[in-house]
């Protein structure tokens, strides 16, 4: 069979700078210490189940981190991609813990940004998806109460004041053209705002190339764990393209039938696909049918 896979499937650079960070501490560990990560480090359950066989344990919540000793074993802490808010890093550098800061620099730059913005009086508006980590994370670097909107309906149940400088930011997931719609409508009803556009390019180029390949292909495969919200977007995109567009954890959900008129497959993978699982169903289709 023959196969496209997307040159932009799987890790991207902020997932995967931090799956090094803490690989580096799994193998550096002589012992002495404790690895934990703020949050599973990735949308991915194979990779968390061998990150967890390594000894990494995860901070599910504050109630976690207020429970924690230091004892006499020393704890670090990594910090995920999407960052975390500024009160959780304060609490674990309280603690006495090691924090080791993995936050994506795409994220750390629109933490920096509100909160410079907030610290000068400015109101924030953060585009995105107010129950998503990136986003709570951001709203705890604001020195004032940002406002979190999701679509141009959202504007209409806010309060905006006229005599206030806003600063808009979007989580780097969110959709090009939502956000453009977004700021448009908050630009027409002629509030002042200023737009920071920080949408990240490696979920928008890898949308892209997958819808170009899924246009091609007979039958398209995206992996990604269900949870994986940029894995879920991507299998949106595809199936709107190519009909026979299939969505799988790993290998082992991989069920293609009426092969014998599949010529072409395509293959992408969300943000948090280990290149290992990417190569292992790639290898399969290209041999076994
Ligand atoms: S999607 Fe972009 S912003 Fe998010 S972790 Fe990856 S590189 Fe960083």
């Amino acid at each position: 069979m023959e196969v496209i896979t997307a040159k932009k499937a799987g890790f991207c650079f902020g997932v995967e700078k931090a799956m090094d960070i803490v690989e580096k501490q799994i193998s550096d560990n002589d012992g002495s210490y404790d690895v934990y990560t703020c949050g599973p480090l990735i949308h991915n359950g194979e990779v968390i189940k061998n990150l967890k066989a390594g000894g990494v344990h995860v901070i599910e919540n504050d109630e976690d981190i207020d429970s924690m000793e230091t004892g006499d074993r020393s704890k670090k802490v990594v910090i995920r991609s999407h960052g975390v808010a500024k009160a959780v890093i304060d609490k674990l550098n309280e603690k006495g813990f090691e924090v080791i800061d993995a936050t994506c620099p795409f994220v750390k730059r629109i933490h920096n940004t509100v909160m410079q913005e907030s610290h000068k009086g400015n109101g924030v508006i953060i585009v995105g998806d107010p129950d998503h980590p990136e986003v709570r994370g951001i709203m705890g670097w604001c020195e004032c109460e940002p406002i979190v909107i999701e679509s141009t309906e959202d504007i209409d149940r806010i309060a905006l004041k006229e005599d206030t400088k806003y600063c808009v930011v979007a989580q780097t997931t969110f959709n090009h053209n939502k956000f453009k719609d977004i700021v448009e409508k908050l630009q027409n009803l002629r509030y002042d705002v200023t737009v920071v556009d920080t949408i990240c390019n490696a979920t928008y180029e890898r949308q892209c190339e997958s819808r170009e390949i899924a246009k091609k292909v007979d039958t398209m495969i995206v992996i990604g764990d269900t949870h994986s919200s940029n894995s879920k977007k991507l299998y949106e995109i595809c199936k709107d393209e190519c009909e026979d567009t299939h969505f799988i954890q790993t290998l082992d959900d991989l069920n293609l039938e009426n092969t014998n008129s599949v010529r072409l497959v395509g293959i992408t993978a969300g943000a948090s696909t280990p290149n290992y699982i990417i190569e292992e169903v790639q290898k399969h289709v290209r041999i076994d049918f």
